[in-house]
């Protein structure tokens, strides 16, 4: 489980703030068991080739733990230099913790620094990573990249449009930016303090495989999570998988970036590669790549989803079949329903009500 962190004025990005906010009051409870719930059936995108090995399901998987990874080879970078001072009424200043790069597999490997995480794929003297997120962190990234090899990025792959994921690209000169196609828009905007937006990028629509080395990337859109250009990296050898602001460990999504969040869509993602071979699950702002942070998520989205879907139900039925006067759940629902099982994950106080303000919208609008 991670380290508590204090709540403290963001480095440059909105998801760092969320970040801080789920890890200040992280809990260690124990996990659930993972989820039961069906699958919904996969969209157009194609299945993950690997055939390493017979394909556990969602309960049969290997649960290694975040601790059971091969050990760091590269943890001893200095920490980086940047402090964000808070304002006077916004407490202590904060101290970026120093960046780590844990390998995950024979040339693959997890950065995370700055609240933030990269697939790392080195191989035949070519480089893939994931979002470089900000200047900083990208310069960051490339000096740990640099004691692994010599070789230069040549390819990023973006998790989605988000500007807290995209900034920084500009910092490798030699590689080519890939993100799905729906980034576009978002990058046309660039209206946001925070976007330093790509220029120049390559789209892909629903499924693109990279070769690195004698590596294989697949990049997959399985529909909008959490933006719209939502792509799930996957080394099906490697079975390791990358998903951004999807999920955290036993915490909820803070309520501040629901709104950007499809909460059908999220659900129906998750539940997609829950059904992947997968050792190692990267998310965004966690440092622990264990797969049952993905499966407890699950696990939440379905139940929640169950919940409101219920409450939808059960209120249509009152009013003698008419849906009109289930609208007005919105007004009370939030405050009423709970979710025991989650009472003790993270920002649940603070963000359950809009969880299921978004659910419900999602009920009654199918995102
Ligand atoms: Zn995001």
């Amino acid at each position: 489980m991670s380290e508590r962190l204090k709540p403290a004025l963001a480095v440059c990005c909105a998801a760092i703030l969320s970040l801080l906010l789920l890890a200040a009051c992280r809990s260690e409870a124990p996990a659930p068991t993972a989820t039961s719930a069906p699958a919904p059936t996969a969209t157009s995108a194609p299945a993950p080739t690997a055939t390493s090995a017979p394909a556990p399901t969602a309960t049969s998987a290997p649960a290694p733990t975040a601790t059971s990874a091969p050990a760091p080879t590269a943890t001893s970078a200095p920490a980086p230099t940047a402090t964000t001072e808070a304002p006077p009424d916004e407490g202590p200043s904060f101290q970026i913790p120093p960046p780590t790069m844990t390998m995950l597999a024979d040339g693959v490997y997890h950065y995370f620094g700055f609240f933030t995480s990269s697939l790392v794929v080195i191989s035949g003297g070519e480089v893939l990573i994931t979002d470089t997120a900000n200047p900083l962190r990208a310069q960051s990234l490339k000096e740990e990249i640099a004691k692994l090899t010599d070789s230069p990025v040549t390819t990023i792959a973006l998790t989605h449009e988000h500007y807290d994921h995209v900034g920084g690209t500009g910092l490798f000169e030699d590689a080519t930016i890939i993100c799905q196609w729906n980034c576009q828009f978002a990058f046309d905007l660039s209206q946001s303090p925070f976007a330093d937006v790509p220029t120049e990028y390559e789209t892909f629509d629903d499924f693109r495989e990279i070769r690195v080395g004698d590596k294989i990337v697949q990049l997959h859109y399985l529909g909008p999570g959490d933006g719209d250009a939502t792509a799930i990296i996957y080394m099906p050898a490697e079975r390791i998988i990358v998903t951004a602001d999807m999920y955290e460990p036993r915490a909820l999504t803070h309520k501040n970036w629901v709104d950007d969040k499809n909460f059908a869509g999220t659900r129906r993602i998750l539940n997609i590669i829950s059904g992947w071979n997968i050792d190692h699950a990267i998310n965004a702002h966690s440092p622990g790549t264990n797969p049952l942070d993905l499966l407890e998520n699950v696990e939440y989205y379905n139940d929640l989803y169950d919940a409101v879907k219920a409450a939808v139900d059960e209120a249509i039925a009152q009013a003698g079949g008419s849906t009109f006067a289930a609208y007005g759940l919105f007004d009370t629902l939030p405050q009423t329903m709970e979710l025991e099982k989650y009472r003790d994950w993270a920002e649940y106080d603070s963000s359950f009500p809009r969880h299921v303000e978004r659910m419900l919208l999602a009920v009654y609008h199918g995102d």
